[in-house]
C-alpha cells in the first residue's frame, strides 16, 4: 500500500472482539491464560499489549523496516539505544544535535565509560579521523535542532558499513513522510513521536526501529528489560494522531515556506535558516534525500538578547513554547529554553548563538502567521 493509505491502515485490523472500526485501548496490566503456556499472543503488558502492538506495526510500515517498538519518550528512545552498547565503546555522535541527546550522551559518558566524540557530520570526509578500534555507531540527527544543517545520511551510512559500525538516524524532525533513512542505509531509526508523528501536543512518547532480526529482538528485549514501554492509551493518541501525518506535513511545509520567504525578506532578519530556501547551503541535498522540506524554520536577528526578547514575548499567535510537530505554532529560545541543557561551551562550538529563534510553524492560516511575526518584528 502506499505510503498515505499506510498511515491509516497499517497494523490497524477491524478489532476480532466487536469489530470496533478505530484500535481499542487495552488499559490492562495483564492477560488470561487459556492453559499452562498459552496465551492469546498476550501475558503481560510490559512485554507486549495489543495497542501497543498496534502502533508498532504501523510506524515499522511508515518507515518500511521489520521492527517497531514503542516507548514513553523519545529521550526513553534514545535511552533504549544506548543500553545496546557497554563499557569501552566509543560512539560518533553528530555535535548539533537535540539538547536533551547531548545530555544523555554525556551522562552515559561519565556513568559507564561510553566515549562520545561529538562532531560536525556535515562533511563526511572528516568522520574517518575520529574512527579507531572502540568505535561502534555514528549517531545522525538530520536537519539537525535548531539550525537546519543537513547531513548527507547515505554518505556517513555508508562510511559507517565500512567500518563495521551502527548507523542511528534521528529522523524525529522531518517525520517517516519526509525523509526514510532505512532506505538511505540506517540501521536503527529514532523518534520522539511527541512531535510529528502525533501531531498534537497531547502526548510524549517515543519509538525504536530497526531491520534486522538481530537487532529487532535485542530491542524488544531491551523494551521489557527495562521497561520503558509505552502506555496503551499513549499509543492510541499516537495512532490516532498519525492517521493525519500527510496532510499536516504538507500543510507545515506550505506554511514553513511561506513564513521563511516572508522572514528571508524583512530588514531585521540576519538570518533565515531553511533547507527549502534556494539560499540554504546544502538545498540541493535535501532535495536529494528528503522528500519534502519539513515545518522547523530558525532565524536570527541583530540587536542581541534585548531584540529577541521583544520578538518572543510580542508574538500572539506563536505561542512561548519548547517542542513542536503540532497543529499549533511555538516560537522558542534555544540558547535559554531546548538547548540551555547542552552547556554554552558545546552550543559555541555547534553555531548555536543567542540571536536564534526557533519557530515550529503549525497549520494554522499562513497569512495570519505572516501577520503575527510581522507585528512582532515591527
Ligand atoms: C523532542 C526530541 C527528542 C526527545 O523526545 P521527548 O519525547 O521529548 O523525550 C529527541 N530528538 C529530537 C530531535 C527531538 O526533537
Amino acid at each position: 500500500m502506499s505510503f498515505q493509505t499506510d498511515t491509516i491502515h497499517a497494523g490497524v485490523g477491524p478489532d476480532k472482539a466487536y469489530g470496533a472500526i478505530m484500535t481499542p485501548i487495552y488499559q490492562s496490566s495483564t492477560f488470561v491464560f487459556e492453559d499452562i503456556g498459552k496465551t492469546r499472543g498476550f501475558d503481560y503488558t510490559r512485554s507486549g499489549n495489543p495497542t501497543r502492538k498496534a502502533l508498532e506495526d504501523n510506524i515499522a510500515a511508515l518507515e518500511g523496516c521489520s521492527c517497531a517498538v514503542a516507548v514513553t519518550t523519545g529521550m526513553a528512545a534514545i535511552a533504549t539505544v544506548m543500553h545496546l552498547f557497554s563499557h569501552g565503546d566509543e560512539i560518533i555522535c553528530t555535535d548539533d544535535c537535540y539538547g536533551g541527546t547531548a545530555r544523555l550522551l554525556k551522562t552515559i559518558q561519565e556513568h559507564f565509560d561510553i566515549r562520545i566524540h561529538f562532531i560536525s557530520l556535515v562533511d563526511p570526509s572528516g568522520i574517518e579521523a575520529h574512527i579507531n578500534e572502540k568505535t561502534k555507531a555514528i549517531w545522525i540527527e538530520t536537519p539537525s535542532n535548531p539550525l537546519l544543517n543537513l547531513i548527507d545520511v547515505e554518505a556517513v551510512t555508508a562510511i559507517a558499513r565500512q567500518h563495521g559500525l551502527l548507523s542511528i538516524v534521528d529522523n524525529t524532525f522531518l517525520s517517516p513522510y519526509n525523509q526514510q533513512p532505512f532506505k538511505l542505509g540506517a540501521d536503527i531509526v529514532v523518534h520522539s513521536t511527541t512531535k510529528y508523528l502525533n501531531g498534537h501536543s497531547d502526548v510524549v512518547g517515543g519509538a525504536v526501529l530497526s531491520n534486522s532480526p538481530e537487532i529487532d529482538e535485542k530491542l524488544k528485549f531491551l523494551v521489557n528489560t527495562l521497561g520503558t514501554c509505552a502506555q496503551p492509551f499513549d499509543c492510541w493518541l499516537v495512532l490516532r494522531g498519525i492517521k493525519t501525518l500527510v496532510p499536516r506535513m504538507k500543510e507545515h511545509e506550505r506554511n514553513a515556506k511561506l513564513v521563511a520567504a516572508f522572514l528571508d525578506a524583512h530588514p531585521k532578519v540576519s538570518h533565515v535558516y531553511y533547507p527549502g530556501l534556494e539560499s540554504h547551503p546544502q538545498h540541493e541535498l535535501a532535495k536529494k534525500q528528503q522528500r519534502g522540506f519539513g515545518g522547523m524554520v530558525s532565524f536570527e536577528v541583530d540587536g542581541g538578547i534585548d531584540e529577541v526578547n521583544k520578538i518572543l514575548k510580542g508574538t500572539k499567535l506563536f505561542a512561548l513554547a519548547e517542542s513542536l510537530g503540532g497543529v499549533e505554532s511555538l516560537i522558542e529560545h534555544p540558547a535559554t529554553m531546548s538547548h540551555a541543557s547542552m552547556g554554552a561551551e558545546h552550543r559555541a562550538a555547534a553555531g548555536i548563538n543567542d540571536g536564534v529563534i526557533r519557530l515550529s510553524i503549525g497549520i494554522e492560516d499562513p497569512d495570519d502567521l505572516i501577520a503575527d511575526l510581522a507585528q512582532a518584528l515591527a
